[in-house]
């Protein structure tokens, strides 16, 4: 079954819910452009290989395309085009004028030299050049894709068009105009959510225990800022395997041990941890689960076992919708991922604007910026799902939804 599926299952349930308009529901449910490329890349050997690339352009009402690319040998259509879309009601969750986008290459990046990545980065630029621009379509990092990639994709477009293009992707280096917190925005948004959560929930950080599946560049910024504020970090994993540490650990110990030994299942004499499978992670005991690894994770088959009180979703579409229904019943809250991990593609748009006027934020200016956007989008939610007695991620497509049928409408295209 595609991804995609997934979405238009979230799409009717909340069309359903606000009745919304059935030409914006159709407008919703087929991507505006899907791009798929293959790009030459000369390999280290001499010989030429072929990789298949993907953009899809889901919708443009709010404002530009906007999202990520990934690198993955997974990665298909079915789940860029997922992908694309959850861009359009994310953005539109948090208010932000971006429509969505997504892109991806069927291709495991640590398989390739640093030089063949920036050539196949560069080769995937050359074939999408005509589809993309600063006020046309921004993708940006996503799964196995980093600022230096970024780098080059800015570099390459700027040198097609012949001119200062750099906006046409973010998360870029700060080098190279990239927007200071971009690197730890979709954490720091992250805390922004769980921190009114906390307020509505009334729970003490200290009390609270906390296991992150997926520590990498996401998660494992997400465990630094929750054990600053005083929350236990009781279990963490990455591709490998998970560990538990029923006297916490010091995230900033296990990311150094993990940079050291490449995953965190090699750290666990250093810090007394218990070696699970990822399986066995997610259903461990713990007040918030934390998922910020690939989709579909919890899914029918484990949703009954899953012991947290609440479940957060960093990751995009970590959830499936039957097993949205069975944590609902149980009275698991889920925090979506289209606010949860909102908080990147808004301090994007940050840099958009920066590489636009040329004006650079400080890292406290790109934050305390972000903060009221986070908090605004939680509320718009809350006030949804109290008043459609529903759950959150069907609010937050409620107040998405609601945004996007607005701009439609002003644009005039129903
Ligand atoms: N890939 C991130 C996401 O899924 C960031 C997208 C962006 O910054 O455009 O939200």
């Amino acid at each position: 079954m595609s991804l995609f599926e997934n979405t238009l299952k979230q799409i009717n349930r909340a069309a359903s819910l606000m009745n919304l308009d059935p030409n914006v529901k159709t407008l919703m449910e087929n991507p505006q452009r899907i791009v798929e490329v293959n790009i030459p890349v000369k390999m280290d050997s001499g010989s030429l290989k072929i990789f298949k690339g993907f953009r899809v352009q889901h919708s443009n009402y709010a404002g530009p395309y906007k999202g990520g690319i990934r690198y993955h040998q997974d990665v298909d259509m079915g789940e860029v085009t997922a992908l694309s879309a959850w861009m359009s009601i994310k953005c539109s969750v948090v208010g932000i004028p971006l429509g969505g986008g997504k892109g991806g290459i069927i291709v495991n990046p640590k398989e390739l030299s640093l030089g063949e990545l920036e050539r196949l980065t560069r080769g995937y630029v050359r074939a999408i050049e005509p589809v993309i621009g600063p006020d046309k379509d921004v993708p940006a990092p996503d799964v196995n894709t980093t600022p230096q990639i970024m780098d080059w994709f800015a570099d390459e477009y700027c040198k097609l068009v012949g001119k200062d293009a750099k906006g046409v992707v973010t998360g870029k280096t700060l080098e190279h105009g990239g927007s200071k917190g971009r690197n730890i925005a979709t954490a720091q948004g992250g805390v922004y959510v769980l921190d009114e959560v906390a307020k509505e929930k009334g729970f003490n950080p200290a009390d609270t225990k906390v296991i992150i599946q997926g520590f990498g560049n996401v998660g494992g910024v997400m465990a630094q800022l929750l054990a600053k504020k005083g929350y236990q970090i009781v279990g963490a994993s990455d591709s490998q395997g998970g560990l538990i540490f029923e006297n916490g650990v010091d995230p900033d110990k296990l990311l150094g041990c993990k940079a050291e030994k490449t995953t965190v299942v090699n750290c666990d004499i250093d810090f007394g941890g218990k070696r699970v499978s990822n399986e066995e992670l997610l259903e461990t005991e713990c007040d918030i689960l934390i998922l910020a690894a690939l989709e579909n994770q919890i899914n029918e088959g484990n949703a009954s076992n899953v012991k947290a009180k609440i479940v957060f979703e960093l990751a995009n579409g970590p959830t499936t919708p039957e097993a949205d229904e069975i944590l609902a019943k149980r009275g698991v809250m889920v925090i979506p991922d289209i606010l949860a991990n909102s908080g990147g593609v808004t301090v994007s748009w940050f840099e958009m604007l920066q590489n636009a006027d040329n004006n650079y934020l400080t890292e406290e200016e790109a934050l305390a910026k972000l903060l009221p956007i986070m908090v605004d989008g939680w509320k718009a939610v809350k006030a949804n799902a109290d008043k459609y007695g529903c759950t959150l991620r069907e609010a937050a497509y409620v107040t998405a939804l609601t945004r996007i049928e607005e701009k439609i409408k002003e644009k005039g295209i129903l």
